[in-house]
């Protein structure tokens, strides 16, 4: 897509803070986070929303599923399993689909949120 923010930093032609890379998925932080940590999981294709995706995308959106955790972790906000108020850490994951879901770059893509209960506040 020509004009699409989130292909032109996954074709390099724009620069983001790129934490990792595949040949499907792209990853970089927010410009704007809302959060100590707020990274944007982003596949290469250009798609425009989750509501436009179908049975051909099953492998790459469980791959952004995965990924989400392993950023996480390698970004401070991991979550460390426990027993009741010993579980520790976590993040929010979050996709806006739509105008009345808040999207604001329509090229499909995932919020990892994490830091101190960030979602806190924000309802
Ligand atoms: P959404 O409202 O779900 O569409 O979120 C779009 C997100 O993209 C917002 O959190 C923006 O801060 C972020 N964003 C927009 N442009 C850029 C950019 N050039 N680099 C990194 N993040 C961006
Ligand atoms: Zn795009």
């Amino acid at each position: 897509m020509d004009n699409c923010i989130f292909c032109k930093i996954a074709a390099g032609t724009i620069p983001s803070k790129l934490i990792y890379e595949d040949a499907d998925l792209i990853a970089f932080h927010d410009i704007n986070p809302a959060a100590p940590v707020h990274l944007l999981i982003v596949p290469r294709a250009h798609i425009d929303t989750l509501a436009g995706c179908d049975d051909r995308q099953t492998a790459m959106l469980g791959k952004m599923l995965l990924l989400a955790p392993k950023l996480a972790q390698e970004h401070g906000c991991g979550y460390v399993a426990g027993a009741g108020e010993t579980a520790t850490g976590g993040f929010k994951t979050l996709v806006n689909t739509g105008p009345d879901g808040g999207q604001e770059v329509y090229h499909l893509h995932m919020h990892v949120i994490g830091g101190s209960r960030p979602w806190r506040g924000q309802r």
